[in-house]
């Protein structure tokens, strides 16, 4: 027989594209969204609680990832992109059921809406369910994952003096931290492991309501170039 579930809420999130978010959470802090959440749990009695608790496991949907074939095999970022593995040994996006799961940090709880920050969500994210995160339990201080082992490594981000400015005053105007955001979700370095692009190559990403664009002046630096309102 099959089963359904439901979204409780969704995620109304700093990240409008898919591309240049963190493959984690918790590796960009300044990642922040709201969690909206629908009736009936928008009354205050669902999240009666929360506010003792730091941070909560989110389990969602990747509704812009699914699939109505299932793979078997995946090919990780984590690995290049050009190794695969069984699906079931990464955390990648295209997996049966469409499922996902973050813990993220819970800055503010009040009915009907949950702030969160260093999220890895697309906005409009549907959630299934919210359970909270218990330390004695969920860190597993003997843990090890041979294929991702430690968070990935940084690239230096510089800025072109016009696109900080940019972002100081669009980071005011949105009351959001935009540069911090930026230098975050940059230093993960976003592009596909086997693109080795020229200076001349732009790359763009919207973050709230603002296209970042930057480019990679050698393989190992991103400098910002400008920072432009959405249309
Ligand atoms: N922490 C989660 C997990 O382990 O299940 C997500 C890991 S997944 C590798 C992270 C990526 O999922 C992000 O970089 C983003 O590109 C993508 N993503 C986030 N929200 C999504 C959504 N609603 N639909 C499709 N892809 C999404």
């Amino acid at each position: 027989m099959p089963y359904s579930v439901s979204p409780i809420g969704f995620v109304r999130s700093c990240f409008k594209e898919k591309f240049a978010i963190p493959r984690q959470p918790q590796l960009a802090p300044a990642a922040r969204g709201v969690l909206e959440l629908l009736a009936p749990f928008d009354n205050g009695d669902a999240v009666q609680g929360l506010e003792q608790v730091s941070h909560v496991w989110l389990l969602f949907l990747f509704h812009q990832a699914l699939e109505d074939k299932p793979r078997l095999k995946v090919r990780p970022p984590r690995l290049g992109g050009n190794q695969s593995v069984g699906v079931f040994s990464t955390r990648a996006t295209h997996r049966p059921n469409g499922i996902g799961q973050s813990v993220v940090k819970l800055d503010k709880v009040e009915a009907g809406k949950l702030w969160l920050s260093g999220i890895d969500l697309l906005d409009g994210t549907p959630v299934l369910d919210i359970k909270p995160y218990v330390p004695y339990a969920d860190n597993v201080a003997t843990a090890y994952n041979r294929i991702a082992d430690s968070a990935p490594l940084l690239i230096k981000v510089t800025w072109q003096d016009q696109a900080l400015a940019q972002a100081h005053s669009h980071g005011q105007r949105l009351d959001e931290p935009l540069v911090e955001l930026i230098d975050q979700c940059l230093a993960q370095d976003p592009r596909p492991a086997y693109q080795q692009p020229g200076p001349e190559r732009r790359y763009g990403a919207r973050f709230w309501d603002v296209d970042v664009h930057w480019h990679y002046p050698r393989s190992d630096t991103i400098c910002v170039l400008e920072i432009v309102p959405a249309d």
